[in-house]
């Protein structure tokens, strides 16, 4: 059985001042909601109640599913975190939402995740070894089984915090919630995003700096990998211990997995996408009439390409965009149906016309197979591929949702046959030293194009 492999996004806010934040979680989620749409959930606590509770709202579905105005006026706090999720295999059930919120010593805790952890076995196997009855295989679960564990030999929660984070090996943006304290923790290589904002005196820590501008929030820093801010009643402190020098920036958020409109880590994603197209136009030139993105991750490189090259640019495809991502379609037939209903071509864009067709990634092939026809069966000529990042070859361990290599077409085939499969008159990627050109002097983790692991590597690829 193959794993449950997720992207995901967090966001966690304190108002010490007693500012009911419920509201501003659900916006935040709602511009995370690009990192997972398969389901979500809000847990809030009010720290100046006497009886301190934790109230958690989660179920599958979007945020606009499983959040209505009733839902969100049953809920209220002034400290709080909220999560949404995204898994590609069937093991979409309920028990995998997060929040989750479990009992300890201190009263309840509370965790949201965005990444995957590679040293599960080892984490299962600790907590056994205490006397644990332990049934879970989900990462998520077992960090906040762990901060639980060691609270009780610690002389606060973050240093429980800390005492797991040591343990964890893999990809982590936290937030945890005790009853009085939000920490944010990002692990030591920087994988995942994570990043700091205020609105007054209301702190908010979020997956991606596109949360902060929809609760109208300023945008403080990026929290640094490996460490820990703990946000309490009198001010934020932050923990540096596990910081190391070697990061491993996951360049996808780049490509494809943020939004257009967030900064991470220093680098805009807008300016990112459209230096692709640019290094890509300069590394593999063609004649064309018209450059077209494939909406809507596709379209700032495309843009990018279009600069570079003086070929003007112009939309070749409508979105619908009220379908959800192709990937969500569970079998190859359905995913085919899935591109043609998410997007259809403008015939008069394209016909005899020799199009440039930027993408940021090809992953199964899907998606460019069929646009490839579309556009010719409405008349293009020619039709150029240009890919914004380099072949796609290696499973992701740290959270991005790609099952296994024998789904991905680039393991299977050279850049030629792939062509040859997708209908292209001619196929380019973007090097792995171009893609380096993108993030400026970030380091950043590859490892879907070159199989270099540097956060570590599962040694079970059956699990997740
Ligand atoms: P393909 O159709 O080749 O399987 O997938 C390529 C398309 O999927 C591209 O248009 C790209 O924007 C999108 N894509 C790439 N990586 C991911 C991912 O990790 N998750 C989701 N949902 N879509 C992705
Ligand atoms: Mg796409």
């Amino acid at each position: 059985m193959s794993g449950v492999h997720e992207e995901c996004g967090v966001v966690g806010i304190y108002a010490p001042q007693g500012e009911d934040i419920v509201r501003f979680l659900y916006y935040g989620l709602l511009s995370l909601q690009h990192r997972g749409q398969e389901a979500c959930g809000i847990a809030v606590t009010d720290t100046g109640r006497d009886e301190l509770d934790v109230n958690c709202i989660k179920d599958l579905g979007l945020v606009s599913e499983v959040f209505s105005k009733e839902t969100l006026a049953a809920l209220n706090g002034n400290l709080g975190i909220g999560h949404v999720r995204y898994s590609t295999t069937g093991e979409s059930v309920r028990e995998n939402t997060q929040p989750l919120v479990l009992n300890y010593c201190k009263g309840k805790l509370s965790l949201a995740h965005n990444g995957n952890i590679v040293n599960t076995d080892e984490l299962r196997e600790e907590l056994i070894r205490t006397g644990a009855i332990f049934h879970t295989t989900m990462d998520s679960e077992l960090i906040a089984f762990h901060i639980a564990k060691n609270r009780v030999h610690s002389k606060s929660v973050e240093e429980a915090v800390y005492k797991t984070a040591k343990k964890l090996k893999g990809a982590y943006g936290l937030v945890i919630m005790s009853p009085k304290k939000l920490i944010a923790v990002r692990d030591p290589f920087g994988i995942r995003p994570l990043c700091l904002g205020r609105r007054g005196k209301t702190y908010i820590v979020a997956s991606e700096s596109c949360a902060l501008n929809s609760m109208g929030a300023e945008f403080i820093r990026d929290i640094e990998p490996g460490e820990i801010v703990t946000i309490t009643e009198e001010g934020i402190t932050s923990n540096y211990k596990l910081k190391q020098e070697t990061k491993a920036h996951c360049v996808f958020e780049y490509i494809y997995f943020a939004r257009l409109d967030s900064v991470i880590d220093g680098i805009k994603v807008y300016d990112a996408r459209i230096k692709a197209g640019e290094l890509l136009y300069k590394r593999h030139p063609v004649d064309a009439d018209i450059v077209t993105g494939v909406p809507e991750s596709g379209i700032a490189a495309a843009k990018g390409f279009a600069k570079a090259s003086g070929i003007p640019f112009d939309l070749a495809f409508h979105k619908n965009s009220y379908i959800g991502r192709t990937f969500i379609k569970p079998s190859q037939s359905e995913r085919s149906i899935g591109v043609q209903m998410k997007l259809s071509v403008l015939e008069e864009v394209v016909k005899d016309k020799r199009v440039v067709l930027v993408d940021d990634s090809i992953v199964r092939g899907t998606t460019m197979e069929n646009l490839v026809k579309m556009l010719k069966k409405a008349g293009a000529k020619e039709v150029h591929i240009r890919i914004s990042s380099p072949p796609f070859m290696y499973p992701c361990y740290y959270g991005v949702d790609v099952p296994s290599n024998k789904e991905l077409i680039a393991t299977r085939k050279s850049a030629e046959k792939i062509n040859e499969t997708i209908g292209g008159d001619t196929l380019e990627y973007l090097s792995v030293e171009d893609l380096q050109e993108t993030a400026k002097g970030l380091m950043i983790c590859t490892a879907c194009f070159t199989g270099e692991y540097k956060a570590g590597q599962k040694s079970n690829d059956n699990e997740g």
